[in-house]
């Protein structure tokens, strides 16, 4: 009688257990960020909510196919992109469900989302000038445009034409200025290139930094903030070399070029209520908090105070285009940056 209260008791324990496991909740997400960071908040995502989260890594391009051809199988709840543009692509391709939520319209700023719920911003990056302190006035820096006059020949270091960072750039000005001019500016720019583009982001300011000929490099803000803090005492220096210009800032002006990272909801989400509360988590101001502080990204909830480094930056006037727009004008953008002869 014992052996069987004993087998009884091991066979319900078992089945327990396992029918716990198959309760548990997950959020699956995929994810073109790159940033340790977020790891974190992801972490202490499921802390506070029990929910486990299953990340997937890869190229915004890679994601996209992976959900067209995983259709309605596809174990994605949650989609990440740090650009606006692919997300646009992703809501054109059906990808995305609408999400209209009073919690999500008050955690991120008005113009950071998208405007039918598809995407909110999930942290915003401004794409600016970086120049030599040493051997650049900042006097003599004002427009993008006017990185395209001869003054700045062999000067400028960027990375390639095929960087969405790029080409979500050129496409704000394409979008802002139509393509006559923005034609005539990438003619100008490609020549003051200062080589061929190679490399990533911090790559161009290490060249600046290197006082071999580059004086500009047009980078990504958060960028200065994690060389400036960087383990690496080169790095560092390097940093510390370099100073921040926000074009664009006249009152004729268009503003200085700014991009998201963003998310939405897949429309075949198996997980729709976990895949909500991890956005509203994500732009609450505990995220946001963790994202200027630990990776120098501005947040996207008013409510929430910039790093230090960014205050110092200063505030800014930022393009005022319809971000969830400025998808369209990306093949195009493309096409002239290439005909451009930018590599
Ligand atoms: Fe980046």
């Amino acid at each position: 009688m014992k052996k069987i209260v004993v087998m009884l008791t091991f066979i319900l324990t078992t089945f327990m257990l396992a029918s716990c496991q198959n309760q548990e909740e997950v959020v699956v997400i995929y994810t073109e960020r790159h940033y340790e960071t977020d790891q974190v908040l992801y972490d202490a995502f499921t802390e506070k909510t029990g929910i486990r989260l299953d990340v997937v890594r890869a190229s915004a391009d890679e994601l996209i196919s992976r959900l067209i051809n995983e259709g309605e199988d596809t174990p994605a709840d949650v989609l990440i992109f740090a650009d606006a543009g692919r997300l646009y692509r992703a809501k054109n391709l059906a990808l995305l469900q609408p999400f209209e939520d009073d919690i999500m319209k008050n955690q991120v700023d008005q113009g950071l989302y998208d405007t039918n719920f598809y995407w909110y911003g999930l942290t915003m990056r401004a794409r600016v000038i970086m120049y030599a302190k040493d051997r650049i006035n900042k006097t003599s820096l004002s427009t993008y445009d006017a990185l395209s006059t001869p003054q700045w020949n062999d000067q400028i270091a960027v990375r390639t034409s095929s960087n969405l960072y790029n080409i979500s750039w050129i496409a704000s000005l394409l979008m802002a200025e139509g393509e006559t001019q923005t034609e005539a500016f990438l003619n100008g720019f490609v020549s003051n290139l200062y080589r061929d583009p190679a490399g990533n982001d911090r790559d161009q300011a290490k060249l600046v930094a290197s006082n071999v000929g580059a004086n500009l490099a047009i980078m990504n803000t958060y960028y200065m903030g994690l060389l400036l803090n960087s383990e690496d005492a080169n790095e560092r220096e390097v940093g510390q070399s370099l100073g921040v210009f926000f074009p664009n800032q006249g009152d004729d002006e268009s503003g200085a070029h700014i991009n998201l990272s963003a998310a939405g909801i897949v429309t075949y989400a198996k997980n729709i209520d976990g895949a909500q509360a991890l956005l509203r988590f994500l732009t609450s101001d505990m995220s946001q908090s963790h994202f200027t502080n630990v990776n120098y990204e501005y947040p996207v909830n008013p409510n929430t105070t910039w790093h230090p480094l960014l205050v110092e930056w200063g505030t800014f006037k930022r393009q005022t285009l319809n971000l969830s727009q400025l998808g369209e004008f990306h093949e195009r953008a493309f096409e002239l940056m290439v005909g451009a002869g930018w590599k």
